[in-house]
């Protein structure tokens, strides 16, 4: 199924999806662009490289009410942890660029596999509907082509959009892609034309692709041989353990859980975390695993280059997106670590 739309088609597209579901749409705010709910006041902005938040919150939220109880033995159910009421009502993510629909992938392997199903997840994932746009011009920082994707790779995604300039190309990819085109109330039958030019397009993208990570030796390497490699203290060195890497990142899903107590209600919550922190892997004992900086960010890179790579022999923990380079106050750059990781 696919259909051809105008931008201003497009848009009024999305808005009639919007009265039966969420619509989550790229709105420019400041300097960046971040994920909000499309609704009156709001103007979506389809001319973006990538938002500086990834989209996971949308699935995986920063911080979770998992359960609630009401403190005190004479209350009825106190002292007892209940379920706290979520939300799952369907909702888009329209105009998620293919990285960040990739990384959702790489997170399921996590959340949602035969030993293991986070609940939560799972069923916000299952409740979401992943409309990509296929990237023109992809950044210098982006390499997603070397690990598994592309810039218009349909990896994850239920619709791909082209962009020709005046029109957009949707490609309905999954069931629940092709539905959704087809039950848009705007849009036309895709000539032949416009299938030619939005091959164009993606084959244009794919040569302008000028950033790689070297990742083919990773599965080879003695895990215990990289743990000891001289160079951790030297790519640590400059890192300031402010864990922006790590909340930027779409793959990224370490979580911490904490009691909130205000008066007689208890909240159960999630909120992300970072092993960049040192109070990440703090025992209770008082011993730290990971005191040092070194082995703190060793972690991160073993993690998402090694460990990951061994358990699920399913390429590396990363997605390509580039915002772990684009932002770190101190250019640690997760392809030139690969690199020593890779030959080393
Ligand atoms: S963003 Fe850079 S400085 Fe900050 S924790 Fe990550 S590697 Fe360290
Ligand atoms: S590790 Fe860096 S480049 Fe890879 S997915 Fe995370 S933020 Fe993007």
């Amino acid at each position: 199924m696919e259909k051809k739309f105008s931008k201003e088609g497009w848009i009024k597209a999305l808005r009639g999806l919007g009265n039966k579901c969420m619509v989550f749409v790229p709105v420019k705010e400041g300097d960046f662009h971040t994920f909000r709910i499309l609704d009156e006041g709001k103007k979506p902005d389809f001319s973006y490289q990538n938002s500086r938040l990834s989209p996971k919150s949308i699935v995986y939220p920063q911080s979770e009410r998992m359960f609630e109880c009401i403190l005190g033995e004479s209350e009825t159910g106190g002292n007892i942890y209940q379920e706290a009421a979520k939300d799952y009502q369907l909702q888009i993510i329209a105009g998620i660029r293919p990285c960040d629909a990739h990384a959702f992938q790489i997170v399921k392997l996590n959340f949602d596999n035969p030993e293991y199903k986070d609940p939560w997840w799972v069923q916000r994932f299952e409740s979401t509907t992943l409309i990509g746009l296929g990237c023109n011009e992809p950044c210098s920082t982006c390499f997603c082509s070397s690990v598994g994707g592309g810039p218009f790779s349909e990896k994850g995604l239920d619709v791909l959009l082209y962009d020709l300039g005046e029109v957009l190309v949707a490609k309905g990819i999954t069931e629940k892609g092709k539905t959704l085109i087809d039950e848009a109330e705007e849009g036309e039958p895709v000539d032949e034309a416009s299938r030619k030019a939005a091959e164009e397009v993606s084959l244009s993208a794919a040569k302008k692709m000028s950033s790689s990570m070297a990742t083919d030796r990773l599965k080879e390497k003695e895990m215990n041989h990289l743990f000891g490699a001289p160079f951790w203290e030297e790519v640590a060195f400059a890192c300031l353990n402010c864990g922006t890497c790590t909340y930027l990142c779409p793959t990224c899903w370490c979580f911490d859980i904490q009691d909130e107590v205000m008066g007689k209600q208890v909240d159960r919550l999630r909120n992300w975390d970072s092993c960049m922190f040192p109070l990440f892997s703090l025992h209770g004992s008082g011993h730290n695993p990971r005191e040092k900086k070194f082995q703190r960010v060793r972690q991160r890179f073993m993690h998402k280059l090694k460990y990951y790579v061994d358990k699920y022999d399913k390429g590396v923990q990363c997605s390509g997106c580039g915002r772990c380079v684009r932002y770190c106050p101190v250019n640690i750059d997760i392809r030139r670590v690969a690199g020593l990781m890779n030959s080393y």
